[in-house]
Parts: C-alpha cells; sequence; structure tokens
C-alpha cells in the first residue's frame, strides 16, 4: 500500500462569484505528488499542468500567488487527460494525505464535472496532514499553513510555496515527522459523497472520540427529528445516555449537548448540519468523554446562546 501524498492549485472565476459556474466554483490547473512507500519513503513523483476550459484568465489573487502564468496554462494538458494520468498513478489502492480537506473535494468535483469516473472508494479514509501536524506539534485544534508548519519544524526551504509538486513535496516531509501510530488512529474522513441511506452512515470510533456521518436529510428540522442523530452513547461502555442538557443551538448549524453516563461520567456531544446537494443536508456528530469542567463549559455555552436569543428579540420587539 503506498501513501500519495498530493496538493492541487486551482482557479476561480476571475470576473467575481456572479459569473461563476455554478457547478464548478474551482478549476484545477495544477496536480503535484508524492507517492510514499509505507515507511513513507518517497519512490516517485507526479507533476502537471493543466489547460483551464472555464476560467481561462487568472483570478487576481491566484495570480499573486501562485506563480503561473496564463501563457504556461496555455501550454498545459485538459483535465480529462490529467486527471486519467493521475488516477493511473496512483494506483488501485492507496492512502490520499493532503493539507486540509479541500484538494480530495475539490479533485473529485473537477473529475465529476469533466465526466470522468470516480474510482475512489467509499467511505474515502484519508491522511489530513494539517490535522495531524496540529495533533503531534501543537494544540491539535488549530488548523495552520503550510508555510507555518515547514517553519516550526524547521524545514529546509528547498522549494517556493504554492506550486502543486512543491506544496506535495512539503506536505510529505511532514507526514515522515508524524508517528505512524497517530497517522493511523487518526485517519480522516472525505465528506464530498456521504452516505445515500442508513445502512451507508457512518460510525467511528477514535481513540479519544466517536464520530458519526449521517444520510441526507431534507432538512434541519428532518434531521433532529432522527433517533439515531440526537442519540448520545458512553464512548467507554456504549449504553443509551439520557441527556442532561438536551440538543441546542444558537445558529442552526452546530449544537451541543450533555449527558452523564452512571458509570463513566460526563460526556459531550457536538452536532454540524452541512450542506449536501439539491438542499439536503447531512448531519456529522462527534461525541467525546468530559470531566466536570467540560460539563461546566457546556452550560456556559448554552447560557451564552439563551443571552443572545433574548437580546435578537428585544431587538426585533422595538
Ligand atoms: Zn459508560
Amino acid at each position: 500500500m503506498n501513501y500519495i501524498v498530493f496538493d492541487l492549485e486551482w482557479n476561480q472565476s476571475p470576473d467575481g462569484k456572479e459569473a461563476e459556474h455554478p457547478l464548478l466554483p474551482f478549476e484545477i490547473i495544477e496536480i503535484g505528488a508524492q507517492k510514499l512507500d509505507e515507511q513513507l519513503v518517497p519512490v516517485d513523483a507526479f507533476h502537471a499542468i493543466i489547460k483551464p476550459t472555464i476560467y481561462r484568465k487568472l483570478h487576481p489573487c491566484t495570480r499573486e500567488v501562485i506563480g503561473i502564468t496564463e501563457k504556461e496554462l496555455k501550454q498545459g494538458k485538459p483535465f480529462d487527460e490529467v486527471g486519467r494520468d493521475f488516477l493511473n498513478f496512483c494506483g488501485k489502492e492507496c492512502t490520499f494525505a493532503t493539507w486540509g480537506p479541500m484538494d480530495l473535494t475539490e479533485l473529485q468535483r473537477n473529475l465529476y464535472f469533466f465526466q470522468l469516473d470516480n474510482p475512489l472508494p467509499f467511505p474515502l479514509f484519508y491522511c489530513d496532514v494539517q490535522k495531524l501536524f496540529s495533533l503531534a506539534f501543537e494544540d491539535g485544534k488549530t488548523r495552520r499553513s503550510l508555510e507555518h508548519a515547514v517553519e516550526v519544524l524547521e524545514l529546509p526551504l528547498t522549494e517556493t510555496f504554492h506550486r502543486a509538486d512543491h506544496d506535495a513535496l512539503y506536505t510529505a516531509r511532514i507526514l515522515k515527522l508524524i508517528q505512524p501510530e497517530l497517522i493511523k488512529s487518526h485517519f480522516s474522513v472525505d465528506y464530498y459523497r456521504t452516505p445515500n441511506s442508513k445502512k451507508e452512515e457512518l460510525h467511528l470510533h477514535y481513540p479519544d472520540y466517536y464520530k458519526y456521518v449521517s444520510r441526507k436529510f431534507t432538512g434541519r428540522e428532518e434531521a433532529m427529528a432522527d433517533k439515531t442523530v440526537t442519540a448520545l452513547r458512553c464512548n467507554v461502555c456504549g449504553r443509551a445516555l439520557r441527556k442532561k442538557i438536551r440538543w441546542f443551538s444558537g445558529n442552526n448549524r452546530v449544537f451541543y449537548a450533555l449527558a452523564e453516563c452512571p458509570e463513566h461520567g460526563y460526556v459531550k456531544g457536538k452536532l454540524r448540519m452541512k450542506k449536501s446537494d439539491g438542499n439536503t443536508v447531512f448531519v456529522v456528530k462527534t461525541v467525546k468523554m468530559t470531566d466536570a469542567a467540560g460539563a461546566d463549559k457546556i452550560r456556559g455555552i448554552q447560557e451564552e446562546m439563551r443571552k443572545k436569543r433574548k437580546e435578537r428579540a428585544e431587538r426585533s420587539e422595538n
């Protein structure tokens, strides 16, 4: 099994959001990748520039950071050719590794748009090196730029940033510095394709938390009426718990809840409502064990949300 550490550069509508293609907000213009063996030793590399067909002119921001000219892009190969070459390079079985979750999503969106088969498995587990860097070297929560990580780890600055092949190389070097046990116990799951049925829903058990990814619902109300969505179980013994604080939300997208296992203590739940295709939503729920201080924190958030709601209500009355 190989690791494919890859990075994409993409362009977006240079004439603003109104001129954007609704099915392709980001058009890939460069793919760079490192193939690593199981010991994370580089064994092969991939690099290609893509001739854009939707946004031929560079967005000013893209132009500023990337250092590719429109002339170079014109000499690139079409996406369907490069996409096919890249998938062949990846091989049938590989583990993808990227800096953050966006590259896998945009790769699949471009494959779909340019009518190439999506051969990636479902569910798609991958290494989010940005998350792993945070877990290994920082607080585990903050997401940093690739430049920041390279600087913190004092890696040699052999390449410029924001070129796909260079960024893939740096990402591979960072991955090599992360404990194999941490990599293997903290796989991320891709959300480009989400479960289509109850049977496909994901129940993922990590060392320090449980994650659930739901099927699609017509909206927030339908999702919150589902027993599996709202259930809270103890991560240690698995028993279903009655909630001490029922799911509450301030902004309709993130919900919190609190329960207590008689044997193992407090359990906190966080639920994120995410947009899926065609106005549907899906839910990502994470459940963690916590202590009295953690429970107080949830109560604090609830109190704050109540206050905000009250203020809003008073404002609208006036
Ligand atoms: Zn328990």
